[in-house]
């Protein structure tokens, strides 16, 4: 059995201030929770938030990072430096990467060898535009995204990370896929694994769902055979709608 995965990405949202409130906020609230609870705050929240949630069930995720150990790569982050912050996750690949900062594929797939060297687990975000779904490329562009993405990558790492299905069209615009909709691509992704690794990768792999998920959503999407959890963007911003997601 695959066990649950939620995580929040605050985007650039919280002051160090405010991300103390909320987690605060939080401790107590998701301490129940069935599910591996992920929080990823911006960089400069990230090393205490690591120190307030330790001693609970709380994890923490980068939103995203370089490949290089060290070096020039002014206002880069490196997966050493997560990693000695005793940060576990980090998103990569995220729809708003690959469109405002221009990262492709190609790097993509160097960022997760860098994070699977350095032991930082990665979550990986893949989905179409709304031109790509209403052109009915959806199943073509996830399939090339995941053969690029996980160019050279071996079975063990593939079984530790996450992948997030992000349809662009459904990331903070208050659309969701319809739970089923959404269990459809994912079982897709999940035979896709099965096809480039084998059976075991892919029943072991998590798959979350991402793309406007609140508390009113969340538990038809759980209910769904392939979703494994989801990547919560806005409404994961306050206590009471966040902790209501993963107490789904
Ligand atoms: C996200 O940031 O990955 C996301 C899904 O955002 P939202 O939940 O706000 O759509």
């Amino acid at each position: 059995m695959r066990r649950p995965i939620i995580a929040g990405n605050w985007k650039m949202n919280k002051t160090g201030k405010e991300a103390a409130q909320l987690v605060l906020a939080l401790i107590d609230k998701v301490k129940d929770a069935n599910c591996e609870v992920v929080l990823c705050p911006p960089f400069t929240s990230l090393p205490q938030v690591v120190t307030l949630v330790e001693n609970t069930n709380i994890k923490v995720g980068a939103q995203n990072m370089y490949y290089e150990e060290s070096g020039a790569f002014t206002g880069e982050v490196s997966p050493l430096m997560l990693k000695e912050l005793g940060v576990e996750y980090v998103i990569i690949g995220h729809s708003e990467r690959r469109q405002y900062f221009k990262e492709d594929d190609e790097l993509i797939n160097k960022k997760l060898k860098a994070a699977f060297l350095y032991g930082v687990k990665p979550i990986l975000c893949v989905g179409e535009t709304l031109e790509q779904r209403e052109s009915n490329q959806t199943f073509e562009l996830i399939k090339m995204q995941l053969e690029q993405d996980l160019k050279d990558i071996k079975a063990e790492d593939v079984k530790n990370m996450v992948i997030a299905y992000e349809p662009i069209w459904a990331i903070g615009t208050g659309k969701t896929a319809t739970a089923e909709d959404a269990n459809e691509v994912i079982a897709f992704i999940r035979q896709n694994i099965r096809n480039m690794y084998d059976e075991n990768t892919a029943e072991t792999i998590r798959i979350q769902y991402g793309g406007s998920v609140k508390a009113s959503t969340i538990k038809e999407q759980m209910a769904q055979s392939d979703i494994d959890g989801a990547l919560v963007g806005g409404a994961s911003l306050k206590a009471d709608e966040f902790a209501a997601i993963v107490n789904f």
